[in-house]
């Protein structure tokens, strides 16, 4: 266990004035009062572990994160429960995938129960600021950024900044539940094999913006990536991953692209592909084309598609246009298998529903 130093702030939000800006949160645009920190540096390992009122960093322009991008970052949630307690949902695995991020970045790994307990600390501090709307959440963003100071570029940062910040958070996609719809890139790519494409680094966003613009312009939501190689293979959505039900009712089974090192491994995706066999869905992780995709929806064979993520939660998939063509799924309405395993999964986060693989962690 690491001591943290806590200093609260001297002035906390009044009541009605927190209550107003959680009114109406957004997404990603409202963050609570405190945030932690802690420093690593080489020889030492980390150190000065800090709760602290939320503010600005003051950084040298020189330091490397501006210039190589040697950062990465987390994103889970902290969910209020029908007895007003506060919980989230899996830390350990996104402790885990943090640290094989950081093995990529060529950046220190964070022990898990230390990234837990920062979590822990700050929700702590900013309780009041976890919603209780329906719906909505406290949305926990733990990042790492290479704080050397120097250009040279023949290694590593010597020097890291771990912080953790807070934002109170409405749906991802506001208003009801109504699918997306989805561009098939094939002018860009995400990632490809020997890549960065597993890790949660911020290089992999910097460079979607402009294909999450094509999709926008071409009348989409958002971007589906498809493989490096022969843009063929659907891989995963700009903050998503993809599940494709075949079959309905009793007979619906759900199908996910592999994890072939270029999508990042979703903590909702894996835990889907736990829950689904618990309601008698049988799960598989198969390669899917686009033309599978098209001719499989065409035959009927593919009932339902789906994005998921942390963010998303479950968001259904109702169009998909490529530079040959557009389709739609199910009517491009929310489909039975979507929304039935989307319940589970809200229930299990919100506390209304058994929680039978322990993914619970109270805060
Ligand atoms: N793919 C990408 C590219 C993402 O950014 C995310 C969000 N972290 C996901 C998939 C879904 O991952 P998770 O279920 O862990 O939120």
């Amino acid at each position: 266990m690491i001591e943290f130093d806590v200093k609260l702030a001297d002035q906390r939000k009044p009541a009605g004035e927190r209550e107003a800006l959680l009114a109406d949160p957004g997404f990603g645009q409202l963050f609570t009062e405190h945030m932690v920190t802690i420093e690593w540096t080489k020889g030492e390992g980390w150190h000065d572990a800090r709760l602290r009122p939320y503010g600005p960093l003051a950084l040298d322009p020189a330091t490397k994160v501006f210039h190589y991008a040697q950062e990465l970052f987390e994103g889970l949630k902290a969910y209020r429960q029908p007895d007003g307690s506060i919980v989230s949902f899996r830390p350990y695995a996104n402790a885990a995938r943090f640290n094989i991020s950081c093995d990529r970045m060529a950046m220190p790994r964070l022990p898990e129960e230390t990234f837990v307990q920062a979590l822990e600390l700050l929700v702590d501090a900013d309780r009041d600021w976890v919603p209780t709307r329906e719906g909505h959440s406290l949305y926990l963003r733990p990042f790492i950024i290479a704080t050397e100071t120097g250009m040279g570029v023949n290694a590593p940062s010597a020097r890291y900044l771990f912080c953790v910040i807070a934002s109170p958070s409405a749906a991802y996609f506001s208003g009801a539940i109504k699918p997306v719809s989805v561009w098939l890139s094939t002018e860009y790519t995400r990632a490809a094999p020997g890549g960065t494409g597993f890790a949660k680094c911020g290089g992999n966003y910097a460079a979607a913006f402009v294909a999450q613009q094509q999709a926008v312009e071409e009348g989409c939501d958002q971007v589906v990536w498809l493989d490096a190689a022969e843009h063929r293979w659907v891989e995963e959505m700009g903050g998503m991953n993809l599940f494709f039900v075949y079959g309905s009712g009793a007979e619906a089974r759900l199908v996910t692209p592999p994890l072939t090192g270029t999508l990042l491994p979703g903590i909702t995706r894996d835990s889907l592909l736990k829950l689904a066999p618990d309601l008698g869905i049988p799960v598989s992780e198969e390669k899917i084309s686009v033309e599978q995709w098209r001719d499989d929806v065409a035959s009927g064979a593919l009932t339902e598609a789906f994005a998921c993520g942390t963010a998303a939660v479950i968001t259904p998939v109702g169009r998909v246009k490529g530079a040959s063509g557009e389709f739609v799924i199910g009517g491009g309405a929310m489909g039975a298998t979507t929304a039935r395993l989307r319940e589970e999964l809200v229930g299990i986060q919100y506390g209304d529903k058994p929680d039978p693989h322990a993914w619970i962690t109270k805060l």
